[in-house]
């Protein structure tokens, strides 16, 4: 790992893991529908600083034989490292013809769009979930209160979309799968090459706190009761099937295994 970007293979597919950004986050905020007290005895008990949390924004790159594919944008706005760290690992903006939108979040959108108001990866086609599009795309044409982010960001791709119906490749290896509950049209990925897998669970979770407590929602999880449902559905998955797992939010790069551990699991990050 050097700096902000991690280079790893999956088979014959070429992977980047780039640091977008990086936050600290006070674990008592984030999860603020569960009592302070089982918070930070949680924490505590995973070893984890309730109010110092490291919360990064982990951008995956996948090259394989067919295709130059980003999974998700940052946060864009001036915010983000992601366009130059691309550019200092080579990898041109205009080569890029995937994009895969995970959810309409503007931490996951952000970046679609550049500070000069021209979109930041020319070439691009955009794959999201249909429901997700197009209910962002209500969002971002409402008579009142539009969300910013959302019509700043996706009304200028609407000719670049393709929209993902049900689960399956979105180009050959790189496959979506519904994992709805953070939003309604959040998707999960599982990338498979030559025999070797890994599953990016994006906003799944958000914390590895979540290993132990898998039934610990953050906030912004639109259906908290369905989005536990579907993290504790991947971490099984991941558990039994031993796939390394990606996680957007989780400390940068966000790698690792996941065991089981009685009725919870376990994180193993790879080390940083
Ligand atoms: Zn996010």
């Amino acid at each position: 790992m050097i700096g902000d970007t991690h280079r790893f293979t999956v088979g014959d597919f070429v992977c980047v893991a780039f640091c977008d950004a990086d936050q600290v986050r006070d674990g008592v905020g984030l999860f603020g529908k569960i009592d302070p007290e089982v918070l930070r005895q949680g924490f505590d008990e995973a070893g984890y600083q309730a109010d110092a949390l490291k919360f990064s924004m982990n951008i995956l790159y996948i090259k394989t034989p067919e295709h130059s594919i980003l999974v998700d944008t940052g946060l864009g706005a001036g915010m983000s490292k992601l366009p130059e760290s691309l550019l200092m690992a080579g990898i041109e903006l205009n080569k890029i013809d995937t994009i895969i939108i995970t959810h309409g979040h503007g931490d996951h959108i952000g970046g679609i769009i550049g500070t000069d108001g021209t979109p930041t990866f020319p070439k691009a086609k955009y794959a999201i979930w249909k429901d997700e599009w197009e209910h962002w795309l209500g969002e971002a044409t409402k008579a009142e209160n539009p969300n910013p982010s959302a019509q700043k960001n996706l009304l200028p791709i609407k000719d670049k979309v393709i929209l993902i119906e049900e689960d399956g490749e979105i180009v050959p290896g790189v496959q979506a799968i519904h994992a709805p509950g953070h939003t309604m049209g959040h998707i999960a990925l599982l990338v498979a090459s030559k025999g070797e897998k890994l599953l990016h669970i994006v906003d799944s979770a958000h914390h590895p706190v979540q290993l132990a407590h898998p039934e610990w929602s953050p906030n912004f999880d639109v259906d908290p009761v369905l989005s536990a449902e579907t993290r504790k559905h991947l971490f099984e998955r991941a558990a039994d099937e031993k796939l390394p797992i990606m996680a957007y939010h989780f400390a940068f790069p966000g790698l690792g295994q996941v065991e089981r551990a009685g009725d919870s699991f376990k994180w193993e990050p790879i080390s940083s």
